[in-house]
């Protein structure tokens, strides 16, 4: 097979990689593999099919987004360089307004991530870029000129690459780590990929006759061993077989099996302020029983019942016969119902990778290579991974759009 040639292959058509070629200079000959039939298959997925493509928020409201280590801090150029008010310039004036929810989850005003990634592809082919799918990258090897990328069906040499396929999670829609694999092979250290964005699973489960109930704001403290590893707070959805919503995803990227929770279901309440509110509301309210009696505590009905008998609660107990120990029981139950992590959700289930590419090995102001000169990231693929709320989708079109200053600048 004699190699196409190209002066930048771009690997992945998600929506770092598809942001990147739409950036990189029209002069360019750009070239992007795709490995399944048609990009962008998990952008179609995010938000449940609407794309919370970003958040608002100032940029150092965006750097303690993405976990505790130095990660945001990496960002922090791509982010100057590509806010979210950038991006909602750059897809408002291709006919895709953006719209801000009252929790500051930027989506399009259309509610369609079909529409983004229209967007996306037009802006592509506007570009000049040269796209083709289900080509499965297999290898890139350094040559004297650059890069020999062999794919499904194709085998080219270029200048530049952009490796942008994204995690590992939901491999169905075309990421699956290759990524991580062609990196190493290029000599690039990988921390080791593990979910992120995971719902998390207790042993024992006691809610599970509570699916689709959820807690607007509760607390999650996580502790192993003796140890308080981490401290949250944020919507709380039970499901059958475990907990999710925004609060438990963000903090699944530091549970592991084994550890403990602890839940509050009130978490602007401490202990000794809910067992005062208690013994106001049993006396004001004596007679009724107990889930009437805490009814002002604002708790979903079912959940109360539930923890009440938890606590070990008949549920006929009035609130005027509700006893000390009683009352303690129920404000542990309230404030801080223990659970044992069983498991967290694997790759198929969650949303996000942690781990990947490390950052160190990586320029940020260019998101070139430190080690290999040509070779560029962008997206997912870096040890890079987001709170739930739009904060992965910034930071792949971030690192797109920088990636592509990086090449310009490179091959200029
Ligand atoms: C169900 C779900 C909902 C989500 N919702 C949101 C949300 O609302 N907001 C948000 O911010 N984030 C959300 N995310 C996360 C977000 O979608 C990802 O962080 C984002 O898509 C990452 O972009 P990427 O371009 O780096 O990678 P990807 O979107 O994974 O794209 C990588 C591309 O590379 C291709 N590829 C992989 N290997 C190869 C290869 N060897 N050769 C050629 N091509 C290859 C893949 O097929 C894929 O098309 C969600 C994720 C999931 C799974």
């Amino acid at each position: 097979m004699t190699p196409e040639t190209a002066d930048v292959v771009v690997v992945g058509g998600g929506p770092a990689g598809l942001f990147c070629a739409a950036h990189l200079p029209a002069a360019l000959d750009v070239l992007l593999l795709e490995r399944m039939p048609e990009p962008g298959r998990k952008l179609l997925l995010s938000g449940s099919g609407q794309a919370n493509l970003t958040h608002t928020g100032d940029l150092a409201a965006f750097l303690d987004r993405y976990g505790d280590d130095d990660h945001g801090r990496f960002l922090r150029h791509a982010l100057r360089s590509l806010s979210n008010e950038g991006l909602g310039r750059w897809f408002a004036d291709r006919e895709v307004p953006l719209e801000t929810r009252e929790d500051g989850k930027v989506f399009p005003a259309s509610r369609r991530a079909q529409d983004v990634l229209e967007a996306l592809q037009t802006a592509c082919t506007g570009n000049g870029v040269r796209l083709l799918p289900g080509a499965r990258v297999g290898s890139i090897e350094r040559t004297p000129g650059g890069f020999r990328i062999r794919a499904d069906q194709v085998e080219v040499d270029a200048r530049a690459v952009v490796l942008a396929t994204g995690g590992a999670s939901y491999a169905q829609t075309g990421s699956s780590g290759d990524g991580y694999r062609l990196a190493a092979a290029l000599g690039h250290t990988v921390v080791e990929p593990h979910p992120a964005l995971a719902p998390v699973e207790p042993d024992p489960y006691p809610f599970a006759d509570l699916a689709g109930v959820s807690v607007p704001d509760a607390g999650f403290v996580l502790l192993r061993g003796d140890r308080r590893l981490r401290a949250r707070r944020g919507d709380l959805l039970f499901t059958h077989r475990g907990l999710s919503g925004p609060g438990v995803l963000d903090l699944s990227r530091d549970v592991r099996p084994g550890d403990r929770l602890l839940l509050s279901f009130l978490p602007d309440l401490r202990p000794e302020e809910l067992d005062a509110r208690m013994i106001e509301l049993c006396r004001d309210r004596g007679a009724a029983r107990l889930p009437a009696a805490l009814a002002p505590l604002h708790l979903p009905e079912r959940l109360l019942r539930r923890l009440l008998h938890q606590a070990g609660l008949p549920e006929e107990t009035t609130g005027a016969r509700m006893t000390k120990e009683q009352r303690r029981a129920v404000t542990t139950a309230l404030t801080a119902f223990p659970l044992a992590v069983g498991r967290v959700g694997d790759f198929a289930v969650a949303m996000a990778t942690a781990g990947g590419v490390a950052l160190g090995e990586v320029d940020p102001k260019t998101m070139g290579s430190r080690l290999v000169p040509g070779l560029f990231f962008a997206g997912e693929v870096l040890d890079l991974d987001g709170d739930s709320g739009g904060y992965n989708l910034q930071a792949a079109f971030s690192t797109g759009a920088l990636a592509a200053t990086g090449v310009a600048r490179l091959l200029d």
